[in-house]
Formats: C-alpha cells, sequence, structure tokens
C-alpha cells in the first residue's frame, strides 16, 4: 500500500467496518432469513437497506448525541468480567452521570432502541420507517462485532499499534473481502432473551478478542513492515481477517434473529 494512503487512513475517523463491512452484514442477515414474507420484503429493498445501514455514520458529526452510540468503552463501567453491566439507560444515567455515559458511549441502548423503532415500523407498515430503523439497527449491531468498539484501548493506544482500528475493520477488507466466499448460513432464531440482552452479550464475547488482535499485530510487525504487501496478506490470513469474517458473521447471524423478532413482535 502506498504511504500516502496509509497515513490518510490513519488519521480517519473510526467508522466500524467501512461500508463494504456493513453492508455485507445486510446482505448475511438477508440470506439468514428463513423464506417467507420477512424475507421477500427485505430483498425487495437490499440495496436501500444496505445504503442506509451506513447513515449512522453520516450523521455522525452532526446529529448531536450520534457520536456516541457507535461505541461501548465497556471498562469505563466496570471491570471485566462485566458482569453486572446496567440494563437500562436509564439506570447507567443515575449509576454513572451522562457525561461518563457520553465518554463511554451508549451502543448497546442505541441496539435496543433501534429495535424497538422497528417494531414500531413493521406494525405501521411504512417503508420509510423500516429502511430507517432496519438500517439503525444493522449499523449499530455491526459496530458492537468489532472488538474495537468495545474499548478505552479502541487503537491499541495502550500497546503502541496506533492504526489498527481502520487496519482490522476497513483497510484489510478493502483489500481482500469477498462477502459471497466467506458466508455461512447462520439461520435467524427468536431472540427470547431481548435485544439489549444480546447486546450485551455481544460485547463480552467481542472484548477478549482485543488483546488478541494487539498481539497478532505484533507478531506480524516482527516479521514485516507495514509498507510491505507481505504484512496485510499475513494479517489477512492469519487472525485478523479470520476474526474479521467471523465477526462480520455473527452480526449477519443476529440481524436476522433481531429482524425475525421484531417482525413477530409486530404480529405479522
Ligand atoms: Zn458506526
Amino acid at each position: 500500500m502506498r504511504r500516502g494512503l496509509m497515513l490518510l487512513l490513519l488519521f480517519l475517523p473510526a467508522l466500524a467496518w467501512g461500508p463494504k463491512g456493513h453492508k455485507a452484514i445486510v446482505q448475511y442477515a438477508i440470506w439468514n432469513l428463513p423464506e417467507g414474507e420477512l424475507k421477500s420484503l427485505l430483498t425487495g429493498w437490499e440495496e436501500e437497506l444496505k445504503d442506509a445501514s451506513l447513515d449512522p455514520d453520516r450523521r455522525r458529526n452532526r446529529v448531536p448525541g450520534e457520536a456516541h452510540r457507535h461505541f461501548f468503552s465497556a471498562e469505563l463501567y466496570e471491570p471485566w468480567p462485566f458482569p453486572s453491566f446496567p440494563m437500562t439507560l436509564a439506570e447507567a444515567r443515575s449509576r454513572f452521570g451522562e457525561a461518563t455515559l457520553e465518554k463511554a458511549g451508549v451502543l448497546p441502548w442505541a441496539i435496543e432502541e433501534s429495535y424497538r423503532s422497528l417494531v414500531r415500523a413493521f406494525r405501521a407498515g411504512e417503508k420509510a420507517a423500516i429502511l430507517r430503523a432496519a438500517g439503525d439497527l444493522a449499523h449499530y449491531l455491526g459496530d458492537a462485532h468489532q472488538p474495537l468498539h468495545t474499548t478505552l484501548d479502541f487503537d491499541g493506544q495502550s500497546w503502541l499499534n496506533g492504526g489498527i482500528h481502520a487496519l482490522f475493520e476497513s483497510t484489510l477488507l478493502d483489500a481482500y473481502f469477498d462477502e459471497r466466499a466467506d458466508y455461512r448460513p447462520r439461520p435467524a432464531r427468536v431472540v427470547d432473551e431481548g435485544a439489549l440482552a444480546l447486546a450485551f452479550a455481544v460485547i463480552r464475547e467481542d472484548y477478549p478478542l482485543v488483546r488478541t488482535l494487539n498481539e497478532e499485530l505484533w507478531k506480524v510487525k516482527r516479521l514485516y513492515s507495514e509498507f510491505d504487501r507481505r504484512y496485510y496478506q499475513a494479517l489477512w490470513r492469519g487472525l485478523f481477517g479470520e476474526i474479521a469474517r467471523v465477526q462480520l458473521r455473527r452480526a449477519g447471524g443476529r440481524l436476522a434473529s433481531l429482524y425475525l423478532t421484531a417482525w413477530r413482535e409486530a404480529g405479522r
């Protein structure tokens, strides 16, 4: 990769997965849905839904309160293994205060809120509202599957791994990822535990991967310079590629499950 491009990538704000990853999650969700009315509906709106899943990043810098909906710095709430994350936004607010919430992020509650909006939109049967809520839910759930969105150490700062965030979520995907080649079905299920409990479970599942990614980057940095093509190839063929593919598939499976659950809850 050219030096100029690499430097540019380092200074982009963290967008989680970039457009390629977010769109793949929507694609996987549609593929994972059981045959029926919901699958036909979303298949018909596939391109619009993929585009809607990028909207939360587009409005990130202009809508007040949006920026901190994309991440959750888990350590600011409690130490690993996070046994008692506050379960409602009201509870979190009273325990930690608004300033901490803004710093630590409110991603799990953004997932829950989008899910509730989707139930209402399915009930009303309005296309624009469905696309907005389904796109938001796809986006935030996707962000939750990017392990570096679950930590204060979001860009490998404490590991001296600055740049790891964009490298993992977009540089490598743009260069190597092919959603068709990497798809494996994860059939949708009804999410009995609810969207919020699912979101917290995702955070707990992701968090240990922060260390794995940082250790792996050091392993590869000892072998190649970042201006050597083999550096990127080694990362993609190794754990970076594997974790990215697994996380995108998990997100696509869970998104299908939340779509299906919202559809049922709306009585459709
Ligand atoms: Zn985002």
